[in-house]
């Protein structure tokens, strides 16, 4: 079903729901990093939002805008992991009953979350089924509403209210990173920036196993790959969403890919220069502009991190195999 595309208006509605039940995520810098990328950069920490990514933001505003049959019957979802949380939490928040796909390699950190919110959790293997299918038909069967991940405009434009709140806190950039997956959050970033910074770069960053939406941004169609193998989680998505993928074509300058290593050393430097742990995801945007420092010298440059939830055991063996 076709939906209209949403705009700025939509992100400036999302955050007037979101007022005084998202948290207004803090925005750092490092010195260090300043040094070393001889720029200034404003690194928005969505790892410290509620469940610990920016994900509540979307999963919040699409269930607070279902009407009262809507919400008695309940919602359904799929997720590797942060969605997951994001609509149960947001579920719990609203009284509404939440019914949530996870493939049975899921973070157990996000699976206890998860089912610690209240919401009945389904397993599906994800490198063999369609879990967008299988929630679609529980939907259908049961009257629920379902709550896609990304490709849905009152998920990003919910998505959309990080980077608003970034400009009316730090003002116009330069250039602006964002991780992706299927285009959620770089979809509603660019309409922000759009409208607050209109000349600000802005650079979705994929995973370089999972190049799908560089590939489909160069064609100018959407591209499908296999499931991708990286350890950015959050970014395993085979294909960028529709509706995201419109938004994306029409208002970002370009995606840039990273590789595992390159998510593993930026994890170190969350940990050991800023005291933060970041998920694999959520450190997609510090490499990539990282990898493109040469060309951002003297500039103000944005880093959204989009999460942080990664189990602790995990998180050492990643870094443990670095040099
Ligand atoms: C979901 C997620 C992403 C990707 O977001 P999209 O909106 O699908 O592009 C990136 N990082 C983290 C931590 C996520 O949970």
């Amino acid at each position: 079903m076709p939906q209209a595309l949403p705009t700025f208006d939509d992100v400036i509605a999302a955050a007037a729901r979101l007022e005084g039940i998202a948290h207004k995520t803090p925005v750092l810098q490092s010195s260090t990093l300043n040094e070393q990328l001889q720029a200034k950069v404003f690194i928005k920490c969505e790892n410290f939002q509620r469940m610990g990514a920016f994900k509540f933001r979307g999963g919040f505003n699409a269930l607070a805008k279902l009407n009262e049959v809507q919400r008695k019957a309940g919602v359904v979802a799929y997720s590797s992991g942060n969605h997951a949380q994001a609509v149960a939490l947001s579920a719990r928040i609203l009284n509404i009953p939440a019914t949530i796909f996870m493939p049975h390699d899921a973070s157990p950190a996000k699976l206890a979350a998860t089912q610690g919110y209240g919401a009945t959790v389904i397993g599906y293997d994800r490198y063999s089924e369609d879990a967008s299918a299988k929630a679609m038909q529980l939907a259908q069967e049961k009257g629920l509403t379902f709550i896609p991940p990304f490709d849905h405009a009152d998920v990003l434009a919910g998505q959309g209210t990080a980077a608003l709140e970034l400009f009316d806190e730090v003002g116009e950039l330069d250039a602006l990173f964002v991780c992706l997956g299927g285009g959620g959050l770089l979809s509603g970033s660019a309409l922000a920036t759009r409208a607050r910074s209109p000349l600000c770069k802005i650079y979705g960053v994929e995973p370089e196993a999972g190049n799908d939406t560089q590939q489909s941004f160069r064609k100018g169609e959407r591209v499908k790959i296999p499931t991708p193998i990286t350890i950015a989680d959050g970014a395993q998505t085979p294909m960028v969403g529709a509706i995201t993928f419109e938004i994306i074509k029409a208002l970002v300058d370009d995606i840039h890919t990273v590789t595992d290593a390159q998510l593993i050393a930026a994890m170190r430097f969350y940990a050991e220069r800023m005291k933060m742990v970041i998920e694999p995801t959520g450190c997609l945007s510090l490499a990539a502009a990282i990898q493109a420092a040469p060309s951002l010298k003297g500039q103000r440059v944005g880093v959204i991190i989009s999460g942080g939830n990664v189990d602790l055991a995990r998180f050492a063996q990643l870094l443990a195999t670095l040099p």
